[in-house]
């Protein structure tokens, strides 16, 4: 088969499209037009490149050039407003891109600072009820860190996306919701399926194309990761790097190591020397994800053992009551104890979120994303 995904040119960079432009023989403002067609227009096809000339654009698409814009396989809309995509590249792999529209000014449910302005959707236009949205990102197809309460663990890891892959997934969606940074708030998560920092050299890639082509900001990003030690010191010395976001989950090795085995190989006391050592900037905060599950860390003793190992940091802690799914063993805690968990971190000080759970009517929210399709079918927008 034709690896169509070879000459993309969605996941080139300035000087790589100049690289290309030149070895054409063609004038180096070319290079400008592509990146203007590719992240900014999302064109689908080269043909369709209106600023080039005809010419060019026939040559390009002879010589086996594609945009590289991901396909939109399927859509699952939520009764809040989420929309998980089916999204599929040249190769027929797929993984899940979530929308979540905000218009509540509620807590953010993306990893980010909860929700600070009021609504004023009346400004945006009768058809829109959100300030703000956030794109939840994969970074692998399938995922290997096998945490034992995650859907995307069932199905292991296929492989890398790259780059393009992975910055194809915001513009596929850019397109189909009809938006743009930066006039449009997008906030980006790398919380889809898949460990970023198993696949570090691409994501990054991805986050400084965001940055520079796309045009969202890297404080408006967030990377969320199961505890790569070694790549947590890496980020922190990334010029360009989205905010942090660590998986804690557990609140000692024990019962860290049963619920994601990777804490054998970095256990807390390596994950929390990184997390420590991290270098912040004006008021950066690292935010920390614990899953509740019902009866197995939930306890008022386990929350104040999570107050011991964030004490004294710039830190927040997310906490997401388990979000439930065939094969996963847990259960979900009542939200009193959801609660009561949280005003122990509260009182001692921690901010401390409940994220809300989005679109789990259609397998989207976290830990759900697995590629179901057995489910019923919302119409897209
Ligand atoms: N692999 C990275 C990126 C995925 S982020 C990471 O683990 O951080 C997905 C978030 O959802 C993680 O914080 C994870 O702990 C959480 N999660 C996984 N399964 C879940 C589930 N069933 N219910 C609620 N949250 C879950």
């Amino acid at each position: 088969m034709v690896d169509r995904s070879q000459n993309a040119l969605l996941g080139l960079d300035r000087a790589e499209l100049a690289a290309l432009v030149e070895s054409e023989g063609e004038p180096a403002y070319r290079a400008h037009q592509l990146l203007e067609a590719v992240y900014r227009q999302r064109v689908e096809s080269v043909e369709q490149i209106s600023t080039l000339p005809q010419q060019l654009r026939l040559k390009l698409g002879e010589k086996g050039f594609s945009m590289g814009l991901p396909r939109i396989e399927k859509r699952f809309v939520s009764q809040d407003g989420t929309v998980r995509y089916l999204i599929e590249f040249a190769d027929c792999q797929s993984v899940e891109t979530v929308w979540m529209p905000e218009g509540d000014g509620g807590e953010a449910g993306d990893g980010t600072q909860a929700g600070d302005l009021a609504s004023s959707s009346a400004e945006a236009g009768p058809s829109r009820n959100w300030d703000r949205a956030t794109i939840c990102i994969s970074s692998q197809v399938g995922c290997a860190v096998d945490c034992q309460f995650c859907l995307t663990a069932l199905l292991g890891v296929k492989r890398n996306l790259s780059a393009g892959e992975i910055v194809g997934q915001v513009c596929a969606v850019l397109k189909d919701q009809r938006v743009s940074p930066p006039q449009d708030r997008i906030n980006l998560v790398f919380m889809g399926m898949g460990e970023p920092f198993l696949n570090y050299e691409n994501f990054m890639k991805a986050v400084r194309l965001l940055v520079a082509e796309v045009g969202v900001a890297e404080s408006r990003m967030t990377v969320s990761t199961a505890g790569i030690v070694p790549r947590i010191h890496e980020l922190g010395q990334e010029p360009i790097r989205p905010k942090l976001a660590i998986s804690l989950n557990a609140p000692n090795d024990t019962l860290r190591t049963q619920l994601m085995p990777l804490n054998r190989k970095w256990n807390l006391q390596s994950l929390m020397a990184a997390a420590r050592e991290f270098p912040l900037r004006n008021r950066e905060r690292i935010t920390f994800e614990y899953v509740l599950l019902s009866g197995v860390n939930d306890a008022i003793g386990s929350a104040e053992e999570v107050v011991e190992l964030v004490r004294g940091m710039r830190a927040k802690v997310n906490l997401i009551a388990l979000n439930p799914g065939p094969g996963i063993s847990f259960s979900t805690p009542e939200q009193e104890r959801v609660a009561a968990f949280q005003q122990v971190l509260i009182r001692a000080g921690i901010p401390a979120f409940v994220r809300r759970p989005r679109g789990r009517d259609i397998y989207a929210a976290c830990g759900q994303l697995k590629r179901t399709v057995e489910i019923a079918t919302a119409p897209g927008p």
